[in-house]
């Protein structure tokens, strides 16, 4: 397999006029991508190349028919001043998954890996030093051929971007109002929900527009046919703390597997919580919290790690959660997260995988 990369270095560095006190989520791009063409049934021209526009061809799958999916990982500086990745071999994995259900082409793990290091490696002086900052790195695969034919694609481009970022819902203090939507349906089973596929996304706007005008942070959706069992939220896994249980909906085909997700059970398992990976209907979590016995919930993805939820609206009445603020559980799961990525705690899971400085 050839995965020698070409390096091309960007003339002038965007670095000096970037404030990374002032950081807009997804708004500054680092100096360089990675990007490799498939083309004639194999990856090819692998190359970290200064960041920049791209020919797309007008007729491609991905413009006309949404051949397109992406990834979402994050790369962090600890106070050692080392960098690193976690756990990039899951989104490896799911982008592998996303390729099947979108009949793109598939990517070895080590092409992967190799070019996240080295695209790190090439522009380590971005990766921010905040507590609550990271480096974002967005690998995404299209289709770029000139047919218009609806068949899958023979040509495909793969880049990876990366950005510094301040924590997605800025300190993580404030608990947000969700929605739960009656009305629209992010994903049923047999259907794409499971992949990070690009038009999974765009079909969630208008329903978190309206959620927004009604003063709702983000939408939590229900299952497409009944409406009545909890899926997901944005871009986040839920999880409710209930009864002393932590429980969560499980992987049926409509719910992204987030890494964030998988992480979190294992450490709350590892802390002697009971945990459930199983149906929540909307009308348990209501109970909950009207009687008290539901003690928190979260959302939890790359971006924000963990953020609070602290109240539901469902059915023009609002819910509350903890009484609206980060419970306990929720505050340890973040610092328990964050340590383990900034090489603060241990990582007993070998979750980690620092960028080598050379
Ligand atoms: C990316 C994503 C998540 C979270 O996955 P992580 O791997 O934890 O970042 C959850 N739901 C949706 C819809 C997503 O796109």
């Amino acid at each position: 397999m050839n995965s020698v990369i070409e390096i091309t270095r960007a003339k002038q560095s965007n670095l000096p006029q970037i404030d990374f006190g002032n950081l807009q989520f997804g708004s500054v791009f680092s100096d360089h991508m990675f990007a490799m063409e498939y083309v004639d049934g194999s990856w090819q021209n692998h190359r970290i190349e200064p960041f920049g526009a791209i020919e797309v061809h007008p007729v491609s799958a991905s413009l006309h028919y949404g051949q397109t999916i992406f990834e979402g990982l994050k790369a962090y500086r600890g106070p050692d001043g080392q960098i690193r990745v976690f756990r990039p071999e899951m989104n490896h994995q799911r982008m592998n998954s996303s390729c099947e259900r979108m009949c793109m082409p598939k990517i070895d793990e080590k092409t992967f890996i190799d070019a996240i290091q080295q695209l790190v490696h090439t522009d380590r002086d971005w990766v921010p030093p905040g507590e609550k900052q990271a480096l974002y790195i967005r690998p995404v695969m299209f289709a770029n051929e000139g047919q218009l034919d609806v068949r899958p694609a023979n040509r495909y481009r793969f880049l990876i971007i990366t950005s510094p970022v301040d924590s997605y819902f800025g300190m993580n203090t404030v608990a947000v109002a969700l929605k739960a939507e009656e009305k629209f349906t992010r994903a049923i089973q047999g259907g794409t929900g499971f992949a990070k596929a690009g038009g999974n996304y765009a079909a969630t706007f208008l329903a978190t527009n309206e959620g927004r005008k009604e003063g709702f942070a983000q939408i939590l959706w229900l299952d497409g046919v009944e409406h009545r069992y909890v899926e997901e939220v944005g871009q986040m896994n839920i999880c409710f703390y209930l009864d002393g249980k932590l429980i969560t909906p499980q992987l049926r085909g409509t719910i992204l597997p987030g890494v964030t997700r998988d992480s979190v059970l294992r450490l709350v398992n590892d802390m002697g919580i009971e945990c459930e990976e199983r149906l929540i209907d909307i009308q348990e979590i209501i109970d909950g919290s009207m009687n008290g016995t539901l003690q928190e919930a979260f959302g939890c993805g790359t971006a924000a790690i963990i953020t609070a939820v602290g109240s539901i609206g469902y059915r023009g009445r609002k819910y509350e959660i903890n009484c609206g603020k980060t419970g306990p559980l929720s505050k340890k799961l973040f610092k328990q997260i964050i340590g383990i990525q900034r090489g603060e705690i241990e990582d007993p899971y070998g979750w980690t995988k620092v960028i080598p400085n050379h």
